[in-house]
């Protein structure tokens, strides 16, 4: 499942061939992904400039020229390729349509962006940006994790008096927006925090070193994306899955990293899902 990391990738991978760009066609292949598509949405898009291409949280925010925002979101499977050689950047060919390609966008620069989803568990919605953070979407969105709202008194007050464990808060979407499993689990590592710690008894002092923790661990991943961007004209196109290492997100059993803990990284559920942590470091 694609992270906000992957899906800055992305958003930086499309950025050649879509911002500033007019889609010259929309082709919508079906009436919906997760929820229906917009009404007449491939009338909408076509003709449409693309004059910004950003992101908040795990949606891609495409601003339009016709004063809609287009909202992308990869939910668990979603992949978009990008084909053509628009600025010399891409050369590769427009592959055959394959059967899950929902959507196509079919640039005035003669770039071909595919979105392709075979649980269909993504979206896509156009609303107006004017008023694109009510969205329903985004409008519960907390702060994002590398901008300048997310500080540690943030943290420290989100934090306070909560009974919940502090890995369900930092997936908590109203506290800190795009975190996910993986980098929640990696970022609670560096800290040295056990992700069964009840957030709310966890000092100040702690909470607020994981501020900074977490943008590094966000802004490492992000690299590693931008490297795998550089092997585009080697790779098939496919924009956002890239190879990464991580301290303990799946290496139950290995030994922890952790110089001279000798601790085993362990596996718990936690609300249904998975955090991997050293129970002899992490406390
Ligand atoms: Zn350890």
């Amino acid at each position: 499942m694609p992270e906000l990391p992957e899906v800055e990738t992305v958003r930086r991978g499309l950025t050649p061939a879509m911002e500033g760009e007019v889609i010259e066609r929309a082709d919508v292949n079906r009436p919906d992904l997760r929820w229906p598509f917009p009404e007449r949405m491939a009338e909408r898009l076509t003709g449409a400039r693309v004059q910004r291409l950003g992101r908040r949280s795990k949606y891609i925010l495409a601003d339009l020229d016709t004063g809609e925002t287009l909202l992308i979101h990869l939910g668990m499977s979603g992949r978009m390729t990008v084909s053509g050689d628009p600025l010399g950047q891409f050369v590769h060919d427009h592959p055959m349509p394959e059967k899950h390609d929902h959507v196509v966008f079919h640039m005035a620069n003669g770039a071909r962006v595919t979105f392709n989803d075979p649980r269909r568990f993504g979206a896509m919605d156009l609303l107006p940006t004017a008023t694109a953070a009510e969205h329903k979407l985004l409008s519960v969105l907390g702060p994002e994790p590398l901008g300048n709202d997310f500080h540690e008194q943030h943290l420290v007050d989100s934090f306070r008096g909560k009974n919940t464990p502090v890995k369900s808060a930092l997936l908590d979407q109203g506290i800190v927006a795009g975190l996910g499993n993986i980098y929640v689990c990696e970022a609670l590592f560096r800290a040295g925090i056990s992700p069964r710690r009840k957030a709310g008894k966890i000092s100040a002092a702690r909470v607020a070193t994981l501020v900074p923790i977490i943008r590094q661990v966000l802004s490492d991943a992000i690299d590693a994306g931008g490297s795998s961007l550089k092997d585009f004209r080697q790779a098939d196109g496919e924009l956002g899955y890239f190879q990464h290492s991580f301290d303990v997100y799946g290496r139950e059993d290995e030994p922890c990293r952790t110089p001279g803990c000798g601790g085993t990284v362990t596996r718990i559920t936690q609300s249904g899902r998975s955090s991997f942590y050293c129970p002899q470091c992490q406390r």
